[in-house]
């Protein structure tokens, strides 16, 4: 039977945030080319040339990984692209330190920005890997690229405070993964319960409505054929009252099991109402179709339907149609229902239309 899951449309909530992140980091690209400029110019204009051709040359691989990301769309180089020149910059910032010695200040955007682009692990190496940088900046800065000092205060306060922040930024972003974790699994879980038939597990009539409908519009564009089978188990009533409404249940899953085991991948089997099932069978023909109802037919009669150790006199009765007897969805269930209805007034346990006598048992009524 095909899957219930609701994969697809968590792929689509992932989707939707990638979307969210992609639009953030365009932003943010924008805002650091800006920033870039603007502080450039200030450089610039106090005599600082090279420092402020450094800051404008950091806006072409910025603005490129946005024209990249334009053209291709592709998330991870985009997000690759940011961090490895954001991470370069504040590399050469810490170096260079800036105006100032004021450089590393902004060092202090770059934890929250990596534990929301990439996963907390990824997060914390490419973290430690810059403490590492700046580390060697501030122990030796003799080395080449590095051209400033920092007071030894200031270096003790920027890792302590990098680090309260850091540790603050990873332990926010744990919380805001788990939340979110826990929503999308109670999302997922209502969004089974509300396609999922309780007693049974099968579909429930909501979701076979709509499955009956795509199948029609595939039916519709392609000309891909398919059939129904409408179900009702016989005289189940008298079950209910003769062994109690929890032999009825169980019946009804049991049903249900069978049924599960004998249709395809590909079929779906819903449970329509009461005990009335409905399946629906893409890809095939009347005739294969009464030929699965027939198979199930004979599997009931040969199953032992157990309650309390007490066998449960359980039979159905069927009515098949195909598409092509039909011109809608309506037309169609009305079909099955006139068959399922003359199945049980020709005696029921027996599936109509019939096209052949039932072999291996004899056919008749249940014996309740
Ligand atoms: P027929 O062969 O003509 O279909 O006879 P029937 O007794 O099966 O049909 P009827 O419509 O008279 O009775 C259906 C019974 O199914 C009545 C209802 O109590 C029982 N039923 C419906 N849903 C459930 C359920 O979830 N659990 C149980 N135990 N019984 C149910
Ligand atoms: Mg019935
Ligand atoms: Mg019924």
């Amino acid at each position: 039977m095909r899957d219930l899951s609701t994969s697809s449309s968590h792929r689509g909530v992932e989707e939707i945030e990638d979307i969210r992140i992609s639009r953030i980091l365009t932003w943010l690209s924008l805002m650091a080319i800006l920033f870039l400029g603007g502080i450039g110019t200030k450089a610039w204009l106090f005599g600082h040339t090279g420092h402020a051709l450094t800051l404008w040359a950091f806006s072409i691989p910025l603005a490129f990984n946005m024209f990249w990301f334009a053209r291709t769309g592709n998330r991870t180089v985009q997000k690759s692209g940011l961090i490895a020149t954001v991470g370069a910059l504040f590399a050469y910032l810490i170096a260079s330190g800036g105006e100032n010695n004021t450089g590393p200040l902004w060092f202090y955007v770059f934890p929250p920005l990596l534990f929301y682009l990439t996963s907390l692990r990824t997060g914390t190496a490419i973290l430690l890997f810059c403490y590492l940088i700046a580390a060697m900046v501030f122990l030796f800065p003799d080395l080449p690229l590095v051209n400033t000092d920092y007071t030894l205060d200031f270096k003790i306060r920027f890792f302590a405070t990098l680090t309260f922040e850091s540790i603050l930024c990873f332990v926010l972003e744990a919380s805001r993964l788990k939340a979110r974790n826990e929503l999308m699994a109670l999302a997922r879980a209502h969004e089974h319960a509300a396609r999922t038939d309780e007693l049974t597990g099968l579909a429930n009539r909501r979701e076979m409505q709509h499955r009956l409908d795509a199948e029609f519009s595939r039916y519709q564009r392609s000309g891909h054929h398919f059939s129904i089978a409408l179900i009702d188990l016989d005289l189940f009533k008298g079950i209910n009252d003769q062994y109690g409404h929890h032999a009825g249940d169980e019946a009804l899953r049991t049903f249900s099991a069978l049924t599960r085991q004998i249709i395809r991948q590909s079929d779906i089997a819903a449970r329509w109402g009461g005990e009335e099932f409905l399946l629906l069978l893409p890809d095939t023909s009347l005739i294969q179709a009464l030929a699965l109802a027939e198979r199930l037919r004979a599997e009931v009669v040969s199953t032992e339907f157990m309650f309390r150790e007490q066998r449960l006199p359980v039979t159905i009765s069927a009515g098949v149609c195909s598409i092509a007897k039909a011109g809608s969805v309506d037309e169609l269930l009305k079909q099955a229902d006139i068959h399922l209805y003359s199945a049980k007034e020709a005696g029921r346990n027996q599936i109509a239309p019939r096209v052949r006598p039932h072999q291996g048992d004899n056919g008749s009524g249940p014996t309740p």
